[in-house]
């Protein structure tokens, strides 16, 4: 009988979730739902020095934003009990007592500035420097004070698959005697994430690279434990976009919810995170959550490094904002518009005809704030103060500016109904081409917007309507 398929992302509580860690969570998650399995969310808080206070939940908040709902974690314990490591101590040392018990674990016979100096001498002789070849011949009983090692009793070549890079193999270099548990009772995380992996089932390890050199003991210690090796699935390095070398916080590697805020989907973000070091074999690159559960495949994911694109993600996220309906959008822009353009295009119900608008421009929500704040959607609802200068097409005068928008006041007031962008582009087409569509498009433009950069004059008529358009067209008319 096979197992059922069960995979955990095991973060430690040290600050942010950045793009590589979301990315591990998502593929352990998106593994775990299409095998139909179970994901768990571990919080490895065993080096409390490193902690960070309120981790946690930034890093719950973070699997929310993007729905990767974890079945067990820490709000969700298991049968096997808690999921934070801290609240576990009990079953690290259980297991490390009975490595200790089978002679597979020693008391730690050596200080930090014993070990420093037997370093120190081997880097002087040029030779790698192991624990093990001073390990004592026989040791003190273990009285739970002191650390404990781990003891290797065959130093043979160690070999393993690796679902994304295949058979790896490491000579008996690679094998070292590792501390288990620490002098303070804390295990390290060499042992806990071990002991763990089987308490909970785990089947499928997704991690980063640098795990790779450690595995040779990781093996040995399934073997003294007698449990079973997990698949290891180890992720592509996120590199900088050029290459150059890993992406750190200085090249741009922020926070998560950063993203939110500057208003990125989180399925935008999900399909590029899924993206980063992994391809379905076609040329789709837009996915919903439920497409990269039927389509993502651990057997493709990269073994070389993906470049982080910030173009990418945003060109993903305006694929995303597209497939929005009107009233979902509009529920996206609410958050990041100013109070006073909420309400405004509320009140008018003018919404539903900015949402297109919106649309065409911006690649995330945060685009249309700023917009927002330079005015873009007042127009709208307000009439704006027009300048006569800005009102005048290139080299074109204030009578001749005044003439035109006179006809094409003339034109207009014949509109009756329909009222809209395409019945008043056919009122004023003809007149446009005549006399030049500068000439005359520009200052309907200005007199509608007030701004030197906005939609078509046909569109914001058709959106303000008969009466508020030729007011303001008549009013530009007076200023001229
Ligand atoms: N706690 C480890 C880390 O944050 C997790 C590694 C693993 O997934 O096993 O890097």
């Amino acid at each position: 009988m096979t197992r059922p398929i069960v995979t955990r992302f095991a973060p430690s509580p040290t600050g942010f979730m950045h793009i590589g860690s979301a990315r591990t969570a998502l593929y352990a998650y998106v593994w775990a739902k299409k095998c139909g399995g179970t994901f768990i969310l571990r919080i490895e808080d065993t080096d409390k020095s490193r902690e960070v206070p309120g981790s946690i939940e930034h890093i719950e908040a973070t699997l929310g934003w993007l729905g990767l709902t974890y079945d067990f974690g820490p709000r969700a314990p298991g049968p096997w009990g808690s999921n934070i490591q801290s609240e576990r101590l009990s079953t690290y040392r259980a297991a490390a007592e009975q490595l200790y018990k089978q002679g597979l674990a020693y008391p730690d016979p050596f200080t930090k500035e014993e070990l420093d100096a037997l370093r120190a001498e081997a880097e002087a002789e040029k030779r790698p420097f192991l624990v093990r070849e001073h390990r004592p011949d026989t040791t003190v009983p273990w009285d739970g004070t002191r650390a404990l090692r781990f003891k290797h009793t065959a130093l043979s070549r160690s070999v393993w698959t690796d679902a994304v890079r295949g058979d790896l193999s490491a000579g008996p270099e690679a094998l070292d005697d590792f501390v288990i548990l620490k002098a303070d009772g804390y295990p390290t995380y060499n042992f806990a994430h071990i002991v763990d992996d089987a308490a909970m089932g785990v089947t499928h390890v997704v991690r980063g690279d640098e795990f790779i050199a450690s595995t040779p003991n990781y093996l040995a210690l399934y073997d003294a434990l007698g449990i079973p090796r997990p698949v290891f699935v180890t992720v592509p390095p996120i590199l900088k976009d050029d290459r150059t070398k890993k992406l750190g916080k200085r090249d741009g590697a922020k926070d998560i919810l950063e993203y939110r805020k500057e208003g990125y989907l989180p399925e935008a973000m999900n399909n590029y995170l899924a993206l980063l070091g992994w391809n379905p074999g076609t040329d789709q690159e837009v996915f919903t959550m439920d497409e990269l559960v039927t389509q993502f495949d651990i057997g493709r994911i990269h073994v070389s490094g993906a470049a982080f694109n910030e173009t990418k993600l945003q060109w993903i996220n305006r694929e995303h904002m597209q497939k929005l309906s009107a009233h979902l959008f509009w529920e996206h822009a609410e958050e990041c518009l100013t109070p006073e353009t909420v309400t405004m295009l509320d009140a008018k119900n003018l919404w539903s005809q900015v949402v297109p608008l919106m649309r065409e421009r911006a690649s995330t929500f945060g685009d249309i704030g700023a917009l927002d704040r330079e005015g873009e959607y007042r127009y709208y609802y307000e009439t704006p103060v027009v300048e006569p200068s800005k009102l005048c097409w290139k080299g074109e005068s204030q009578p001749a500016t005044k003439t035109r928008l006179e006809a094409v006041l003339g034109l207009l007031e014949g509109v009756l109904d329909p009222w809209s962008a395409d019945s008043v582009k056919a009122a004023v087409w003809d007149y446009a081409e005549k006399e030049g569509k500068g000439q005359v498009l520009w200052p309907m433009r200005v007199a509608l917007s007030g701004k030197d950069k906005s939609p078509d004059p046909f569109v914001i008529a058709g959106i303000i309507g008969r009466d508020e358009t030729l007011d303001r067209i008549r009013a530009a008319c007076r200023v001229l």
